[in-house]
């Protein structure tokens, strides 16, 4: 099957599908965790409970998540939850002796994340019984996130959590570097840099903490540490007032 070349992100190409699940709580939960990370599209197979999407639990745990919750789509079979992709990863705590190529997360989500032609499907299984191995047959991966090997079996809404969270991190790339939060000035240039040390250098000569004569290495290491900050103007117009002040007080004090 030929499948058009898609080049839409990760956010667009993946969507989560819960295989008969029995705690609408769950579903809730795992809407909540989808949509924190940026993920909308859920398929619920075969769900063991009445209504899930009018679910009062698994409405009060989507909490904000409702439209994922109420765009969630409702089917009977794998197959028809898989239909339109061409990349489905069964997720698994257990090993399987039949099973296709085994990926941590972070790996799978690289992998998805790199693949613009990926339709990506990550199918999670019933709290009690899990996926079948049928159902694991039919993926193209297998992930198993590294747990406590005593203790192995997540909660099925948080495997979604830790899944769509690596999915995230993939895909965001450079846009997720935490520096980019917050208040950020603009950068200083070389010739301020400059102009900054040479002031400094004069007021710590003024205030007899740097001996001219035998200077040793206090400017290069004052450059080293400034390199290490990324200096702003607005904190080398501070530095500067400050060395501005030292050479004041010492000249009116002589
Ligand atoms: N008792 C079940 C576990 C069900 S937990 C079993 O033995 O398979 C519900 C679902 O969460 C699992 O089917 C799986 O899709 C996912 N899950 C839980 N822990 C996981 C883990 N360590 N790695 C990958 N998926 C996991």
């Amino acid at each position: 099957m030929n499948l058009p070349v898609q080049t839409t992100s990760l956010f667009q190409r993946l969507r989560f599908v819960l295989v008969e699940t029995s705690r609408p709580g769950n579903i809730g939960s795992a809407a909540r965790a989808m949509k924190t990370m940026g993920f909308s599209q859920l398929v619920l197979v075969n769900p063991r409970v009445a209504q899930p999407l009018q679910d009062a639990e698994a409405i009060a745990l989507a909490s904000g998540a409702n439209d994922v919750l109420e765009n969630a789509r409702i089917v009977a079979t794998l197959d028809e939850a898989l239909a339109g992709c061409n990349f489905s990863v069964a997720m698994s705590a257990r090993p399987r002796e039949f099973s296709p190529p085994v990926f941590e997360p972070r790996a799978l989500a690289t992998t998805l994340s790199s693949g613009a032609d990926l339709q990506a499907a990550l199918v999670f299984g019933n709290e009690r019984f899990g996926l079948s191995n049928e159902q694991v047959e039919k993926c193209n991966a297998l992930v198993s996130v590294p747990a406590n090997p005593d203790y192995s079996s997540l909660n099925l809404a948080q495997a979604v959590q830790i899944l769509a969270y690596e999915c995230r991190m993939a895909s965001l790339g450079d846009e997720r570097v935490p520096s980019a939060i917050g208040f950020k000035g603009d950068l200083a240039s070389s010739e301020q840099v400059e102009g900054m040390f040479t002031h400094l250098e004069q007021a710590l000569i003024e205030i007899e903490f740097l001996d001219p004569d035998s200077p040793k290495k206090l400017m290069p290491r004052l450059r080293r540490l400034f390199a290490r900050t990324a200096l702003e103007t607005e904190e080398v117009n501070i530095l500067r007032g400050m060395a501005t002040q030292m050479i004041h007080r010492r000249q009116r004090f002589k």
